[in-house]
């Protein structure tokens, strides 16, 4: 077989298109094929209308590589004049328009920056990091323009923060399905603004699909809510995710204040103890689980003030509802009884919201997938050593949490 026919076959070009040589330049450690189209009969890309041939441009794409080498496609493309249209290049089956990879690269460099940070992708494929971007955001138009509208019965509503300073998103993710939550809007800021626009995205047969909605105690997002959602009162959630997120702020305010009294009497038992406060019990990992111990056996104000974060965690895995709404008040007055300052404000707060709090049990939003979707951002951020630009942080978040189709389709190629 000729390699002519080798490459034609590979790439699996049909009529009109068919390669016409294969060069190998072995100190550049490149392929390159060059393909041709025979045919005469023109007909204008954009509205399928007959025209006729102005000249020829030649184009370069990269392929996957044949063995060690780059392999690189190389066509006399055809431009032709339409009168509505002007000179317009005929479409080519490989590669979608204005994009300098073929089809096939473009989904392996997709896989490829899936799995790891963006220049580890261009360290392996042996592109830019302008190319990977622009292939990155590519898929994301592509995913999002194929995206259907669909139900969504169960939504979690988050803020999120992203490089330095006070710069925050709002997030919108879908949590029924829990193994693939998806992150469905991303909104500048945190303010009403930022979720009306998510309300506004949806059509009126999606606004009716809505069953649930969990979010934080935060007035905004509460006063934009109640403002789009028909019967918001009723779906409004505040989920286990963000209670927890408060608890866990009162342990290390308790913990800091406890801290700074030890060590003024020169008492450093705290000392180093910030992180394993933040863990869940049945997340805390064997090193430290000893000097949990150690710790609680001291009767300090900090294990005080975790005890009743983790009696609240416990809370939420109750399979029976109505016994898990019966047993909230009586843990928030728990809360009233115990001397822990730092949880005085939060249990007041949990009061006034109570009732949104015991819908969890109705609606059984679970913890799950909002922490899924912000455990994946926030290891997003930190490969990317956070983010200064908001756009490329809101493509990121759609390119890897989105459940996006972000493949460009193989047609003959
Ligand atoms: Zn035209």
């Amino acid at each position: 077989m000729q390699d002519t026919q080798l490459y034609q076959q590979i790439l699996g070009l049909e009529h009109p298109w068919r390669v016409t040589g294969v060069v190998m330049k072995r100190e550049r450690r490149t392929i390159e094929v060059a393909v041709e189209c025979a045919d005469q009969v023109w007909a204008c890309p954009e509205c399928r209308q007959r025209a006729h041939l102005h000249d020829y441009e030649t184009r370069r794409w990269r392929h996957l590589d044949s063995c060690q080498f780059k392999t690189i496609l190389v066509a006399e493309v055809p431009r032709v004049k339409c009168e509505e249209h002007g000179t317009v290049t005929v479409k080519v089956p490989w590669a979608e328009k204005h994009s300098r990879f073929t089809a096939y690269f473009e989904r392996l460099a997709i896989d490829v920056m899936l799995e790891c940070s963006i220049s580890a992708a261009c360290e392996l494929l042996g592109i830019s990091w302008a190319e990977a971007d622009g292939i990155k955001q590519r898929a994301v138009r592509r995913g999002q323009a194929r995206k259907q509208a669909t139900a969504m019965p169960r939504l979690c509503v988050d803020e999120k923060s992203f490089g330095r300073g006070h710069d925050y998103m709002t997030i919108v993710t879908r949590a029924d399905r829990l193994k693939s939550a998806t992150v469905e809007y991303v909104g500048e800021g945190r303010d009403t603004q930022s979720l009306d626009g998510f309300w506004r995205s949806l059509t009126p047969e999606q606004l009716k699909s809505v069953e649930a909605v969990g979010m934080d105690m935060w007035g905004s997002y509460l006063k934009s809510t109640r403002a789009h959602l028909p019967d918001a009162e009723r779906k409004i959630v505040h989920d286990p995710f963000h209670l927890v997120r408060y608890l866990n702020q009162a342990v290390a305010r308790v913990r800091i204040a406890e801290y700074r009294t030890h060590k003024a009497m020169g008492d450093d038992r705290l000392k180093g103890s910030k992180q394993l406060w933040l863990y869940g019990l049945e997340n805390l990992p064997e090193r430290w689980q000893l000097r949990l111990e150690q710790l609680q056996n001291q009767k300090l104000k900090t294990g005080r003030a975790w005890s009743i974060k983790e009696y609240f965690r416990d809370m939420w895995t109750l399979s029976d509802g109505r016994r898990g709404a019966e047993l909230l008040p009586r843990m928030v007055q728990l809360g009233d009884s115990q001397p822990a300052q730092a949880h005085r404000g939060r249990r007041a707060m949990l009061h006034r919201h109570l009732e949104r709090i015991i819908q969890v049990f109705a609606h059984r939003l679970t913890n799950a997938p909002a922490e899924g979707i912000n455990n994946k951002i926030q290891s997003l951020i930190k490969k990317a050593y956070g983010y200064r630009n908001r756009l490329r942080f809101k493509t990121d978040i759609f390119f890897h949490c989105g459940g996006l189709d972000l493949y460009p389709t193989l047609s003959q190629c």
